[in-house]
């Protein structure tokens, strides 16, 4: 089998399965998902492509195990970040140990785990039921219609072996400032819509502050935030009518919307209270949620078949959040490598194979 998971990692890879909304190069899941689907068909499992538009696609496929009502739900995005850069992105280069290529680490790896799952369990009865899910975007979460809620998801991303069982949310909030337009040589006949702006910043580095004041989550370290984006203003010669700050707050569990909604007044405030007749308005224009889930009797057997790795919070964000909030607790778990969105991404072969090993482990 350790020989199939490198060649099922070599196929995916060999496909461009760019996410076309990151890189104009991006060709979408359709060929990947349906190279998947013919996997699953090929093993006599039932599987199927679910079209999203045009050549985005998710793929799930189901094995019903001794106890059908017991469901273990394993998921992987199909998509990798652009290629910009690298010289052979679709063809794996090994190392020694390092198998180099676009998405071996992010997180073709995780689907070449699951493609292995299934090709063991389907000769092999599995006790619980499998429900495999190839998503297209990550943040696109496709499950099978199922007749229970699984009762834990394992999404696939690298973790370095580790038991992801937390990771940050993050809320993008924007404020407007409108002024009135006039010629630079008679700032008196308009509105600046930039100068309020560094009250803006003001607020956002008081609130930073007070977050690093806060205990630290144990896995996470604390919430911060940061501008991200400064627009506004036509010409230098000219008084700016209008400036938007965005910003992106990185949040941790159990923060309300109450209190971040509470930061945003806050800006909004101290802009509307700067000198100036200008006009500011701010909403949150994007959200998702952080992810936790309880340290178990299960997630310690996972942690147990997985080595005694030990538990941990991962910073970026991942869909394991949606689907918690569905109400299937999720962890994160996968192999290590290096170079999530870098031009010299590999994974660790016998990585690879440890996490296929554990998983099958922790099913059987
Ligand atoms: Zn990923």
């Amino acid at each position: 089998m350790h020989n199939q998971l490198i060649q099922y990692l070599t196929h995916l890879v060999k496909i461009n399965s760019v996410n076309p909304e990151l890189s104009s190069d991006g060709q979408g899941e359709q060929e990947i998902g349906e190279c998947v689907n013919r996997h699953f068909q090929a093993l006599g499992i039932s599987s199927k492509v679910h079209t999203i538009t045009g050549d985005r696609c998710n793929t799930t496929a189901f094995i019903p195990g001794h106890n059908p009502d017991k469901i273990l739900l394993l998921n992987g995005h199909l998509d990798t970040v652009g290629i910009e850069g690298m010289d052979d992105p679709f063809t794996i280069r090994r190392d020694g140990d390092k198998l180099y290529g676009r998405g071996t680490y992010d997180m073709l790896a995780g689907c070449a785990i699951q493609m292995g799952l299934a090709t063991y369990f389907a000769d092999q009865p599995s006790p619980i039921s499998l429900a495999f899910t190839f998503v297209a975007d990550e943040e696109n979460l496709s499950i099978p219609t199922l007749s229970v809620l699984p009762f834990l998801g394992i999404f696939m991303e690298p973790t370095e072996e580790a038991i992801g069982t937390s990771h940050k949310g993050y809320t993008w909030f924007e404020i407007n400032i409108d002024g009135l337009a006039a010629h630079g040589s008679r700032p008196e006949e308009g509105i600046n819509a930039i100068f309020p702006l560094q009250y803006a910043l003001k607020e956002l580095e008081i609130i930073n502050h007070e977050l690093d004041q806060e205990d630290p989550h144990p896995y996470l370290g604390k919430a911060t935030l940061h501008p991200g984006i400064i627009s506004g203003g036509t010409a230098q010669s000219v008084i700016a009518a209008q400036s938007t700050l965005n910003w992106e707050r990185r949040t941790l569990p159990g923060e309300s919307q109450q209190k971040l909604n509470g930061e945003l007044n806050r800006v909004i405030e101290a802009v509307r209270n700067a000198p100036g007749n200008h006009k500011v308005s701010g909403e949150k224009v994007y959200h998702r949620p952080p992810n936790e889930i309880e340290d178990d009797s299960l997630i310690q057997k996972l942690q147990k078949t997985a080595g005694g790795k030990p538990f941990k919070g991962m910073s970026y964000w991942a869909d394991s959040a949606l689907a918690t909030g569905a109400g299937i607790p999720s962890i994160l778990f996968g192999p290590a490598g290096h170079g999530a969105h870098a031009i010299d991404e590999w994974v660790s072969e016998k990585s690879l194979i440890n996490c296929y090993e554990s998983m099958k482990s922790f099913i059987t």
